[in-house]
């Protein structure tokens, strides 16, 4: 059984705040200020140039990659880090189009992360390919025999609604297309299995439900039968077979390595790795149950004592990720004064009022002060008061 008594432990939360925003950015494992203190005096201060050899840094995207490997159901070996979650997704989609010579079309849902559909638009332009949108439960009959890739995002950020990942993936490969899978609010939030879903690609970030930092840099899986055969598009020199000879050709370094672009992000890395231990004696299933516990009991208790909000994420847990949101016409003021109150999650336009609950971290009473809190504000109107209702340049 995991102990989440301890995992909690692992983590700074702040005096008096319940919160309920680690789908958007995970608070601090305490290990990782101590390990970042220790990697600057240690290593970047003594070790100067050396640390990419002496420290290890060079082959961090690798060790840390095969740490996340098991929190989605790959093998070691087929994860790197790097970059941003955008900028993999690019190098996702875009080898996975030059997988499909002939075939111009890549299918992805409204339920998508903007950022998500943006690359593909801009990719598809650049390439002559055509992006089409449909609403995500019509995604399966959209699949069709000139689909090249199938690109979505497991969990919806907005709703938390969950995609069949294995069953997409079936139906994807009968159409003859290749799968990009986005895990940015599923890996460290619910039971992913990649390898038994056969999915294609998959990319994801870590500055969620992985507890990695803000900037902490994102992930890339590509599944073995691909790893060699995969062209990059963006080829960068860390995606070189021997980024030290300076070739002037690119020659993609074999497997996974090769969606590799610049030089990683050092420290950040050094933090997540850190962020990384306290999963170590978390097992997956166990995570999921929690998680449906937790967003089980918060979906109840709203519903109980707040009959103005609306559900906006599947009831059924099944369909769910370890998100909920809930709608009010006055959304963005009724969650302003619930983080005044110390309970924090977040807003996404137009209405919705966002809930992520981290099995690592959040607990049963967090789900009581949550309900608690969103009962009295919405009782007694304090959400009026005009402090609410500024907007700031990040919600
Ligand atoms: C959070 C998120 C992103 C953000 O991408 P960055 O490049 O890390 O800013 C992209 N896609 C999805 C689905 C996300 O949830």
């Amino acid at each position: 059984m995991t102990d989440f008594a301890a995992t909690r432990r692992a983590f700074h939360l702040p005096q008096g705040i319940t919160y309920l925003d680690g789908n958007s950015l995970g608070p601090m494992p305490i290990a990782a200020r101590d390990r970042v203190a220790r990697m600057m005096t240690e290593e970047w201060s003594e070790m100067l140039i050396g640390g990419w050899n002496r420290a290890g840094w060079y082959v961090q995207p690798r060790k840390v990659g095969d740490r996340i490997a098991r929190l989605i159901g790959a093998g070691p070996g087929q994860v790197v880090m790097g970059d941003t979650l955008t900028i993999k997704v690019f190098q996702a989609v875009s080898a996975a189009l030059r997988l499909r010579p002939g075939r111009r079309v890549i299918l992805s849902d409204s339920g998508n992360f903007p950022s998500d559909l943006y690359v593909a638009e801009g990719l598809a332009r650049a390439v002559g390919a055509e992006l089409r949108v449909v609403a995500p439960d019509e995604v399966e009959a959209a699949i069709a025999p000139d689909l090249a890739v199938l690109m979505l995002t497991e969990v919806d950020y907005r709703t938390g609604r969950r995609h069949d990942m294995a069953a997409l993936t079936a139906r994807a490969h009968d159409a003859g297309a290749l799968t990009v899978w986005d895990l940015a609010h599923s890996a460290g939030a619910v039971d992913v299995d990649l390898t038994g879903a056969d999915a294609d690609f998959a990319v994801g970030c870590t500055y969620k439900y992985l507890n990695g930092g803000p900037g902490a840099p994102a992930f890339i899986w590509t599944h073995p039968r691909h790893a060699d055969a995969a062209q990059p598009v963006l080829q960068g020199w860390m995606g070189h077979d021997a980024p030290f000879a300076f070739d002037m050709d690119y020659r993609p370094a074999s497997g996974v390595e090769r969606m590799r672009v610049g030089t990683p992000p050092v420290i950040a890395l050094t933090a997540l790795d850190a962020a990384l231990d306290v999963w170590d004696g978390v097992a997956l299933p166990d995570l999921r149950a929690r998680s449906v516990d937790l967003t089980e009991a918060f979906i109840a208790g709203v519903e109980a004592e707040c009959p103005d909000l609306v559900l906006n994420s599947p009831r059924d847990p099944g369909k769910r990720g370890s998100q909920v949101g809930f709608r009010h016409p006055q959304g963005y003021a009724i969650m302003q004064a619930l983080i005044a109150e110390g309970v924090v999650g977040d807003f996404r336009a137009p209405d919705v009022l966002r809930f992520g609950f981290a099995p690592l971290y959040n607990h049963a009473d967090d789900v009581a002060r949550a309900v608690g809190t969103l009962a009295r504000i919405l009782h007694k109107g304090t959400w009026k008061n005009d402090m609410f209702h500024r907007k700031a340049a990040v919600t």
